[in-house]
């Protein structure tokens, strides 16, 4: 004898179906902006005995196609639209690491304040929101001198944000942006980024110490050269108790096309064959050695880890974590 389900079990097979079953069409990429004022932006961890707190600028919103500047456009379109990014705008976060080391507080970068993108300019706001004093931060390493790492220097009266701080960045960043007559001397497109490095680094200009590959901030913070996207860009290597973090700037720009694609050089990479030698660098001592990176630009808190995949590597993003 054949069984006849029941009412019951029909309903139930027919509710098991709708919920597998997937939509015939497409349902496109997007993900829409907030619908509201969103909580604030920071993130905390630790590497061995340094307590990281990520704070966050905000987000940049800048031209897709700078992405793959040496690639083909619609092998850079196609990347994009498989990975369910916009082939119209890069939308970029902007994380900046705030290292205790229980002797010294260090903050990687000012950000832009309120001069560069209206979306962008945040760091104090999430710094106080964190529960953190300015006046507390010992030093601020700068890993280059481009809008959204250091037009936040100054606040809304042209007085520096962190009068106290040491302010650390590479010899020949400073040397860069700071030589007379530079803004002469650069393509029309990148003489507002020449007349912003100046307006931001000549009022402290006394204050910079200028440093060279491997310096010591403190015991267990070292900055390493990481020329290419600026002639004297600067990562930051912390250790302590065996684990390690490096805070990358933008010497690897994009969570996914800088390890996936470190060939593509991007459109703000001032030496993009450096960049490209500089970003592998990084990647392979990252990942051989097992070390978290923190991305200036990746996605909000920007840390994880990097895995070397063939020719290649990929960006493996850290658990948000609540305790
Ligand atoms: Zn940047």
């Amino acid at each position: 004898m054949t069984h006849h389900p029941s009412r019951r079990e029909l309903l139930r097979l027919a509710a098991l179906a709708s919920a597998f079953a997937l939509p015939a069409m497409p349902l496109g990429a997007a993900i829409g902006g907030p619908r509201g004022t969103q909580a604030p932006g920071f993130f905390r961890f630790s590497v061995g005995d340094f307590a990281v707190t990520v704070l966050s600028d905000g987000h940049l919103e800048t031209p897709a196609a700078l992405l793959g500047a040496n690639a083909h456009p619609a092998e850079v379109a196609r990347f994009l639209e498989a990975h369910h990014l916009s082939s119209e705008i890069n939308l970029a976060h902007t994380n900046h690491a705030l290292i205790d080391t229980g002797e010294a507080r260090v903050l990687v970068d000012v950000g832009s304040g309120n001069r560069f993108q209206p979306t962008a300019g945040r760091l104090m706001a999430n710094m106080a929101a964190a529960g953190i004093d300015p006046a507390s931060i010992t030093h601020v390493v700068l890993t280059h001198a481009h809008p959204d790492h250091v037009w936040g220097m100054l606040d809304d009266f042209d007085d520096p944000v962190l009068p106290d701080a040491r302010l650390l960045i590479g010899a020949a960043e400073a040397a860069f942006w700071l030589a007379p007559g530079r803004v002469d001397q650069v393509p029309e497109a990148m003489k507002p980024f020449v007349v912003g490095a100046v307006r931001s680094l000549e009022p402290v200009r006394d204050r910079l110490e200028l440093v060279e590959d491997g310096h010591e901030v403190v015991p267990g913070l070292r900055m390493i050269a990481t020329p290419g996207h600026t002639p004297g860009h600067m990562s930051l290597l912390a250790e302590s108790g065996g684990q390690a973090l490096l805070v990358t700037g933008d010497a690897a720009n994009h969570a996914l096309i800088s390890f996936q694609r470190p060939d593509w050089v991007f459109g703000f990479d001032a030496d993009g064959a450096r960049a490209v030698l500089t970003r592998r660098r990084l990647a392979a001592m990252a990942a051989e050695r097992g070390m978290a990176v923190l991305g200036y630009h990746f996605p909000f808190p920007g840390v994880g880890h990097v895995l070397a995949e063939g020719p290649a590597f990929r960006f493996l993003p850290a658990l948000w974590r609540w305790q």
